[in-house]
């Protein structure tokens, strides 16, 4: 019922005590026996920032890293704790394309499972359309290997693996004009 690397096949022990008498109370919880901690298995919030060129193109970003290496992705990342999401958008940017990003406005959120060391990361990708006069000085760097613009229309979902970047792309679609 559920998959091989969903939570609840995959943790074992208490991560309090280390007992193994761990057993899921839920699809997304835990109680170990012996120390009576409890775990909750939450979404991750990420953030995936939407740039534009002056065509009308989007910037896409192609992985340098696992899962889905070589296959393109939105620009983002996990969000820090203790940080917002405005100011995860900035510093992943600045990370993987050395620029500066600026006039950021919430556009959406979109669930993903992304599986990572044989693990089920549930996700929320907040993405966020942004601004940037600086586009024609980008440097792949970090998790990215390079870096490319595509009309979302005429982008191949096949090569974008990701289920919450395939919807921002149906979705920047579907109110195109609008935002
Ligand atoms: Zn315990």
């Amino acid at each position: 019922m559920y998959s091989n690397t969903h939570p609840v096949n995959v943790l074992k022990f208490c991560p309090r005590c280390g007992s193994a008498h761990f057993p899921a109370t839920g699809s997304r919880s835990f109680k170990c026996e012996d120390c009576s901690f409890n775990y909750y298995v939450n979404s991750a919030a990420a953030v995936a920032v939407l740039l534009f060129n002056e065509n009308g193109e989007l910037l896409f970003t192609r992985r340098a890293i696992e899962p889905h290496f070589g296959k393109l992705d939105l620009p983002g990342g996990f969000i820090d704790p203790m940080e917002t999401g405005e100011q995860a958008a900035v510093r992943e940017i600045q990370e993987e394309l050395g620029i500066t990003v600026h006039s950021l406005r919430y556009f959406g959120s979109f669930p993903n499972e992304y599986i990572f060391s044989g693990y089920s990361v549930f996700t929320l990708d907040l993405a966020f359309l942004a601004r940037t006069e600086s586009l024609h000085r980008m440097t792949a760097m970090d998790d990215i290997s390079s870096f490319e613009f595509h009309q979302p229309l005429k982008v191949d979902l096949d090569e974008l693996p990701s289920i919450s970047m395939k919807n921002i792309v149906k979705e920047l679609i579907q109110r195109e004009g609008t935002y």
